[in-house]
């Protein structure tokens, strides 16, 4: 295979660190990449002039591509799978119509509600309809959560804590457009109470097979204070998410959503991330993302087993035979830091030297917002890098895993000392 992954972050280094183990891949190109993931032999970077399609379809061919990855979300909404199943190479990645279920939260809760998928009670509004919204926020009964519609980059979402805070969201989304034309539908949902988990599972459009649950850390502080990023850290496998737990999830939710996407005539093939809220009365969907989550991704990868081909899984994924490969995981615990530069997720300094030691065995470097010149590896993003570790136990996970942080040197480095701590506090060692 001549594979070609399309993003940036540490999610598509960790995507590249898992491939590139592979007998069945001879070679990986990633689009642009950062200034880590090209480093070994099997890896390396390309950038494109231009952003469209064309250009990268057209150099596709002529570099003999045969399965791309997409990383992030924005190019499967765009409909980069049709772009590469014109010329007949496979997309790992849903199409356009099924990456709907991230591009537009009013779309995705309709669909949850066509199929019965429990999620948090909902009513969606146009930007012309700001007064009906106004006045069901006043009357509805229970507290909202207000997100625009569209794709915000994360940032989509107002938990307003009184009905006058909410009203004054309205208005800020739907009549002052803080959030741009994402906000031309807002979703007023029930705000739901309880632990988050995040669902990462394979699907070729009939098979679905989920990886053990992840929980992501979202605000710049320690204690889960401070503004939201793009996430601070994960670890995986939850101890909240029991057995009973993701059997529930698989028959209420994922299953549903595999099945009722391909009946509606958008079947979903790719890494479908489904977030939950463990309420009490059950796991509720919050949200479809239709691909790999970052960081939840740079700890999973490394409790796939040795025996565990991502390359193999992927490609029965596009064959639509997923039930024809083994995903064997790890017993044990994966966590990953990252390390923010000074100031993020607001103003922050590029440019500042990074400097890696040696790390011991278990603990994996991922590259995030990093930049290499004539051998110079840099900070150039507000996620920096993301240091992942595996060990049999999460006390273990923890110690390796900040041992690598220790490694790792550039002016300004911020990160969270307490990645995992509702594991630890729910007994998980
Ligand atoms: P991201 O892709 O960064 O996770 P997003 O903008 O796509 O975020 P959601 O995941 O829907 O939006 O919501 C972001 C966060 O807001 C959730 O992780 C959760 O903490 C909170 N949230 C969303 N919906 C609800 C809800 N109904 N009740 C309580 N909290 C919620």
């Amino acid at each position: 295979l001549r594979v070609l992954i399309l993003g940036s972050g540490g999610r598509e280094h960790a995507l590249a660190w898992k491939l590139q183990q592979s007998s069945l891949v001879e070679h990986i190109y990633v689009c642009p990449g950062n200034g880590g993931t090209d480093s070994t032999s099997k890896v390396t970077n390309i950038s494109l002039t231009s952003t469209g399609f064309e250009e990268l379809v057209t150099w596709s061919v002529s570099n003999e591509i045969n399965l791309v990855v997409p990383g992030p979300e924005q190019p499967l909404v765009d409909g980069v799978e049709s772009h590469f199943r014109k010329v007949g190479i496979p997309v790992f990645g849903p199409s356009a119509l099924a990456a709907r279920m991230e591009g537009s939260k009013a779309f995705s809760k309709d669909f949850m509600a066509r199929h019965n998928i429990p999620t948090a009670a909902f009513r969606v509004f146009s930007s012309s309809q700001v007064d009906d919204a106004i006045e069901y926020v006043r009357t509805c009964g229970h507290s909202v959560v207000l997100k625009a519609s569209g794709l915000a980059g994360g940032k989509g979402v107002l938990i307003p804590s009184s009905v006058d805070e909410a009203v004054a969201g309205l208005k800020e989304i739907m009549v002052a457009s803080v959030f741009g034309s994402a906000g031309d539908n807002v979703v007023v949902e029930e705000l739901l109470v309880g632990p988050e988990l995040s669902v990462l599972a394979f699907s070729d459009g009939y098979t679905v097979t989920p990886l053990p649950a992840a929980q992501d850390h979202k605000r710049i502080g320690e204690g889960d204070t401070g503004l939201n990023t793009g996430g601070m850290g994960a670890y995986a496998p939850a101890p909240v998410a029991t057995p009973a737990v993701m059997e529930q999830i698989m028959r209420e939710s994922l299953k549903p959503t595999i099945d009722g996407m391909r009946r509606e005539g958008f079947p979903f093939v790719g890494l479908l991330f489904t977030g939950f809220m463990l309420t009490e009365s059950g796991p509720k969907v919050l949200e479809y993302n239709v691909r790999f989550g970052d960081p939840e991704t740079e700890a999973l990868m490394l409790l796939l087993s040795d025996d565990t081909d991502l390359a193999a899984i992927i490609l029965a994924c596009v064959e639509h035979r997923l039930d024809s490969v083994s995903l064997n995981v790890r017993p044990g615990f994966a966590v990953s830091v990252i390390l923010a530069s000074a100031g993020y997720p607001g103003n922050y300094d590029k440019g500042k030297e990074i400097t890696i030691g040696d790390v011991s065995s278990g603990v994996v470097v991922f590259h995030a917002g990093t930049s290499k010149t004539g051998g110079v590896v840099k900070t150039s993003g507000g996620r920096v890098i993301a240091v992942s570790a595996y060990a049999p136990t999460l006390d273990d996970a923890l110690r390796a895993v900040y041992t690598g942080v220790d490694q790792v040197h550039f002016d300004g480095k911020v990160f969270r000392r307490d990645i995992a701590h509702r594991a630890l506090k729910a007994g998980a060692t």
